[in-house]
């Protein structure tokens, strides 16, 4: 078996050889020639049922073959049989929400986790019922005959607590367990591994890795992925084609800028802990993180995210924000360069505002994705904004 790098540059280019191309083909046809009516007639009752190909495409709501290239390259990296992608990380998570309605309308979710994430589970917009838990440990007595699902995210958003998958994923016993792993990636950690039936990337984030494609993911196993292709074929909720394309380029340096990033994040927490002007530090990688335990056991490496609180509350930290240069005060993560932002002002504005607090969210604190940029003009920069 080859190793997370080598398969990361080659998945999903098997073939490229025998197609005597050297890299991937985009198709953006929407229709395809028929053959004959039997094999037309055939393939469209085998994708409609949520198959993965066909002898024919048919039509690209149905399936697409750039699409489909860059899902294999991503299920190598999960370790699943499958995986399914949509047009963004929310319509990921709703095609499975819609998916798993048909089996009860109750869902665990354990708080923090995204802020859109949340509003979704909350509004009761695709007809679940969220019950909402501050803690993983809650889980097992908080099942209910109609439970269809168990939601985790793990680093959570943006208090990056650490979550057992494991020990939730026992805890569930019969109910699947969703993990929302954009904040990790494969390079750190592979759930399904774990036990987890559904694994979730928005794939906007590190997998594009760029900051130029809006993509999500869903990992699992084949007798779960096709009710989730039956979903989207039916919804429309499609990934385009030039996006997979742009996907699937940016995974053969995933592990590279995952690592980079996270190296530089080490860097700047273990700084900003020391930091006059901070009052707190949220990194799976310094002692007493919350599951910081976990790492080296679920998740190889504390990742390139952290949040942090500066003295003075909301205009310190606008302050703080606007006096960034290097970095770029935006939403969003996983990009090769910095991005700061406000969680309360900004991410989490639609959750809850005793939610909200519950999960540390305070005025004052600000969220880093650190990117790939050289770790001393990270440092001054965040030194002469923290000055202001
Ligand atoms: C961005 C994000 C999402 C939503 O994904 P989109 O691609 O923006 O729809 C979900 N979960 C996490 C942790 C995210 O960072």
């Amino acid at each position: 078996m080859p190793r997370f790098q080598t398969t990361a540059v080659h998945a999903g280019r098997e073939d490229f050889n025998r197609l005597c191309v050297h890299a991937p083909p985009i198709d953006l046809s929407t229709t395809y020639p028929i053959p004959d009516l039997g094999t037309g007639s055939a393939s469209f009752d085998a994708l409609i049922a949520g198959g993965h190909d066909a002898a024919n495409p048919i039509y690209a709501r149905l399936h697409n073959p750039t699409v489909a290239r860059t899902e294999d390259a991503i299920a190598a990296l999960e370790g699943t049989q499958a995986c399914v992608a949509f047009a963004s990380g929310m319509a990921a998570l709703t095609a499975v929400l819609m998916a798993r309605s048909q089996h009860g309308r109750h869902v665990l979710v354990v708080r923090p986790l995204y802020g859109t994430s949340d509003h979704l589970l909350g509004s009761g917009l695709c007809g679940v019922e969220a019950e909402f838990l501050t803690d993983a440990g809650q889980v097992a007595a908080r099942l209910r005959p109609d439970t269809a699902l168990v939601i985790i995210e793990t680093p959570s958003n943006p208090t990056l607590d650490l979550v057992d998958i494991r020990a939730t994923v026992a805890a569930a016993g019969r109910v699947p367990v969703l993990v929302d792993s954009t904040f990790a990636t494969p390079v750190l950690q592979r759930p399904a591994e774990l036990g987890a039936t559904y694994v979730w990337h928005s794939a906007t984030k590190f997998l594009g890795g760029h900051g130029d494609v809006i993509a999500g993911v869903v990992c699992c196993e084949e007798t779960h992925a096709a009710p989730l292709r039956t979903m989207r074929a039916a919804t429309g909720a499609l990934l385009h084609p030039l996006a997979a394309y742009l996907l699937h380029r940016g995974l053969p340096t995933l592990a590279l800028r995952v690592e980079a990033a996270q190296a530089n994040a080490q860097v700047l927490a273990q700084r900003l802990a020391e930091h006059p002007a901070v009052s707190k530090v949220f990194y799976p990688g310094l002692p007493g993180a919350r599951g910081g335990h976990l790492i080296g056991i679920q998740m190889s490496g504390p990742g390139s995210l952290m949040a942090f609180e500066v003295k003075g509350g909301h205009d310190a930290a606008a302050r703080v924000m606007a006096r960034a240069k290097v970095m770029t005060a935006a939403v969003s993560l996983g990009s090769t360069d910095s991005l700061i932002q406000h969680p309360a002002g900004l991410t989490h504005r639609m959750v809850p505002e005793e939610a909200r607090a519950a999960a540390g969210i305070t005025p004052g604190l600000l969220r880093l994705s650190v990117g790939i940029e050289h770790v001393e003009d990270l440092w001054d920069d965040l030194a002469q904004a923290l000055e202001g």
